[in-house]
């Protein structure tokens, strides 16, 4: 393992449930409509600060997948997995896009002088839009 690099990301980000850190923008998303047996998940165009497990086949309600996990780097927590391969020609699309499971939906971004993050919860994000 090399060191560790914690990409901090700004805007309306998914992250880590566990140790809050950031994996996804809102704007990678690429479907929220995705279906994989256990209600809804999000398909992403890209995830940061995750370390990808080994491939495997795996059967999915959509058919077969060559998927790897993926690990949150903060906690070594599984937070979801990448599509390597799809079989299914309807599936393609999914390849090298990653599904997260296990996220929390949060506001960030730089207070300008400390250059720290802000973080909000995703009840104060609605007020904020609200
Ligand atoms: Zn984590």
């Amino acid at each position: 393992m090399g060191r560790l690099f914690v990409v901090n990301l700004e805007g309306k980000i998914y992250s880590c449930k566990y140790c809050k850190t950031h994996l996804a923008l809102c704007e990678d998303v690429v479907s929220k409509s995705s279906t994989v047996s256990m209600g809804k998940l999000i398909l992403f165009n890209k995830v940061v600060n995750v370390t990808i497990g080994e491939k495997e086949e795996r059967q999915m309600t959509t058919g077969m997948h060559a998927v790897a996990d993926l690990f949150c780097v903060g906690c070594g927590s599984l937070v979801g997995w990448k599509y390597e391969t799809a079989h299914e020609k309807s599936q393609k699309y999914k390849e090298g896009k990653s599904v997260l499971e296990r996220f929390k939906f949060t506001w960030s971004r730089w207070k300008p002088l400390t250059g720290s993050i802000m973080e909000h919860t995703s009840q104060e994000v609605m007020l904020m839009i609200a």
